[in-house]
């Protein structure tokens, strides 16, 4: 069974994302920039089985694009990837033939959520996620429990055994708000008499390391008048 999916984006950031991504989901993912692209990387990849096409492009538009796929391929899940400014109505209308839209920016659970829906219908079988034991991953973010390691799309994180230990608690309870105390007495111990503005001073530089915006933290967010949550 192949797992391949068709990713057509213009945007280098954003279809880097995408790939990163839906690799670590368990899917090949053949790229394309321009529409015309798309169009031959079908031909020759007869077993593709999700589209995932961008709609502004600098030749022939996404519509387009899906509307050729169809001419000859039925069977294909198409989905586009919509920007927050364009009007959903007109894109519902020129969506015909596409089974599903994301909207710009999604998450990486929702991008891979989508992609498995469509290829579960299009007869495939969901690939299991690579994962190894030792390892807790949740895009984009893999932590290696093995040799305290953290990794962001790929890239390691450079962190002290204080800041590991607190992601790895975060990264145990995902959604769930710690308070400082829970934090407090987890990384550093019950017998730890410091103050709970530790616990901040941490959180603040593991920001500065790992948040896309620090300014506008959403992996580690404030739980006001509590502690923190992990933001999945
Ligand atoms: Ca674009």
């Amino acid at each position: 069974m192949t797992r391949k999916v068709l990713v057509l984006e213009d945007e280098a950031s954003i279809r880097g994302f995408i790939v990163i991504n839906l690799t670590r989901a368990g899917y090949e993912v053949i790229e394309a920039e321009a529409g015309e692209d798309a169009l031959e990387l079908l031909q020759k990849n007869g077993d593709i089985r999700v589209a995932l096409l961008d709609i502004m492009l600098p030749g022939i538009d996404g519509f387009e694009v899906c509307r050729r796929i169809r001419a000859t391929n039925t069977s294909i899940g198409i989905i586009m990837l919509t920007a927050r400014s364009q009007e959903m109505d007109k894109v519902t209308g020129l969506m015909t033939g596409a089974d599903d839209y994301v909207t710009k920016p999604f998450s990486p659970a929702e991008l891979t959520a989508r992609v498995d829906a469509l290829f579960r219908r299009a007869g495939g079988t969901i690939p299991a996620p690579e994962k190894t034991p030792g390892e807790i991953v949740q895009p984009p973010f893999r932590l290696n429990t093995r040799n305290r390691s953290l990794e962001k799309n790929g890239e390691r994180v450079k962190l002290t055994q204080v800041e590991y230990a607190i992601i790895k608690m975060f990264m145990e309870n995902p959604g769930k708000a710690l308070s400082r105390e829970e934090i407090l007495d987890t990384v550093w111990g019950r017998d730890y008499f410091g103050e709970l503005k530790i616990v901040d001073v941490n959180i603040r530089r593991l920001r500065l390391k790992i948040e896309d915006n620090p300014q506008n933290p959403t992996y580690i967010t404030t739980v006001w008048g509590f502690g923190y949550k992990w933001g999945f």
